[in-house]
């Protein structure tokens, strides 16, 4: 345990367990609200529809239209319609997409948000929005963005494919391996980790052969609470950079790329972060990238970048644009190992 250490507790409120979707009607009014804007992505409208209902009079409409990395044009179009039905606060109904549409309204008029998580990204307990615009994917991070009630019913997520199950959760599990070794890292976040990573990667090899298994669901939902809050605690480092770098600027799938880049990040941080990564490596057999490389595998996730329709000839400019303002990194960011990396991952091969 270091002698010192700051660890700033989110002030989310959390209602867990399968079923708990009973509870929303009565966690708006205990938000003081009674004119939710329910909002969804496309494909699950009917679900977000059936939710307006359930709300009764506390439902005045649904929003269909999230999108992954909450392009600003769709944000513009979601505060429109909660003015025009007069809403007073937002019931965000999915994955990181439509918590981040939510995340985006409360930050331009401060609407109270709840959430219903229900893939394993974790982002609905971070102050963290990432929203793009023109190409470019830019990040804020604000106390307006945090969502103040999250619902985790596990009944609610066991019709996610297991592929976006897969990958929800490696991208959670990023937040945690990052957060191991994050400059503010304290030991609660390290407990948080550890726990989240445990967790998942006991759960999912379940989820992928019965995917209807409700204990791993909800196994699942909790290791994704674990990681978020971690990611909602600490700073994040080259992997969350390249990520970054790859979705916001080729467009890449958020949570597959996520899935792909995190055996190659983490093996290039292994040595440099050795002592603190070490309660994760021991979860991997002690090779940590070649570890979490073939568990991936196992659990048939997407491994090379090619296969997300990258160019090998962007490789470059990835490599070029990921080291200008580099996050902080506990192995100092070059450019040729860079390089090496992302050729590493846009071939699939497994991590030395
Ligand atoms: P997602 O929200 O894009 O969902 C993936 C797909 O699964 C969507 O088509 C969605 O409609 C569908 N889906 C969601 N739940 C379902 C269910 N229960 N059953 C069937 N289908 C379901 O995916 P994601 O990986 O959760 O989120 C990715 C987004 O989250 C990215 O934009 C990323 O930037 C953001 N994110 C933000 C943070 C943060 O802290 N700011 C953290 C993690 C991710």
């Amino acid at each position: 345990m270091p002698h010192s250490f700051i660890y700033t507790a989110q002030s989310a409120r959390i209602v867990f367990g399968p079923g708990s979707l009973t509870q929303i009607n009565a966690e708006v009014r205990q938000l003081g609200c009674s004119r939710a804007l329910v909002l969804s992505t496309p494909s699950r409208r009917e679900d977000a529809e059936r939710l307006n209902q359930q709300l009764g009079d506390l439902g005045v409409g649904v929003f269909s239209e999230a999108a992954m990395h909450t392009p600003v044009a769709v944000t513009e179009r979601a505060l429109q319609a909660y003015v025009a039905l007069g809403a007073d606060c937002v019931i965000a109904f999915g994955g990181g997409s439509t918590v981040g549409l939510g995340k985006a309204i409360a930050y331009r008029n401060n609407a109270p948000q709840l959430v219903i998580a229900t893939t394993y990204a974790g982002s609905e307990v971070t102050a963290i929005l990432g929203q793009t615009e023109n190409g470019i994917k830019t990040t804020v991070k604000h106390e307006s963005i945090l969502p103040e009630v999250v619902i985790y019913d596990a009944e609610l997520t066991l019709g996610l494919p297991v592929s976006t199950s897969v990958t929800s959760a490696l991208n959670a599990m990023a937040h945690a391996l990052e957060g191991l070794y994050a400059k503010e890292r304290n030991p609660i976040t390290t407990l948080m980790a550890v726990e989240g990573i445990r967790v998942l990667k006991a759960a999912l090899p379940i989820i992928v052969q019965q995917p209807d298994n409700l204990q791993a669901r909800n196994d699942a939902l909790y290791g994704a609470w674990l990681c978020g809050s971690v990611l909602g605690s600490v700073g994040m480092a080259l992997h969350h950079k390249l990520c970054h770098t790859l979705g916001g600027s080729f467009n890449l799938s958020h949570a597959q790329t996520h899935a792909i880049m995190l055996p190659h990040t983490i093996a290039y941080n292994a040595q440099a972060a050795a002592h603190m990564l070490a309660p994760a490596a021991e979860l991997f057999a002690g090779d940590l990238g070649g570890g979490l490389y073939d568990f991936a595998q196992a659990l048939q996730a997407p491994q090379a970048l090619k296969e997300l329709g990258l160019v090998e000839a962007d490789l470059d400019k990835v490599a070029d644009l990921a080291i200008q303002n580099p996050y902080w990194n506990p192995r100092s960011v070059e450019r040729q190992a860079v390089r090496e990396l992302l050729q590493r991952a846009w071939d699939g091969i497994r991590p030395e």
